[in-house]
């Protein structure tokens, strides 16, 4: 695995994809080139901070199948910030 692996297509590393299958994907790694046929075909998309709070409140997991990052753990809700809303 690449350990300074750069976001593709001027993708922020920090930024998480998934598609209509459920394929997790981070900006480091196998996503297809933003606007192509792959990409509108499988439906891409990515996942917001708010969709990834969702997913962990829901117990759900977010991690890269390329690289195996869980770009989850850094934006997840401190436990706190759960009864905040
Ligand atoms: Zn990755």
């Amino acid at each position: 695995m690449a350990k300074n692996a750069t976001p593709r297509f001027g993708l922020k590393a920090h930024q998480v994809f998934w598609n209509e299958r459920g394929s997790i994907v981070c900006a480091c790694c196998h996503i297809p080139y933003p606007g192509s046929d792959t990409w509108i075909w499988e439906r891409w998309e990515e996942i917001t901070p708010a969709d990834m709070a969702e997913i962990d409140r829901q117990g759900g997991r977010v991690a890269c199948e390329g690289c195996g990052k869980e770009p989850g753990r850094i934006v997840r809700l401190d436990p706190s910030e759960r009864t905040k809303r």
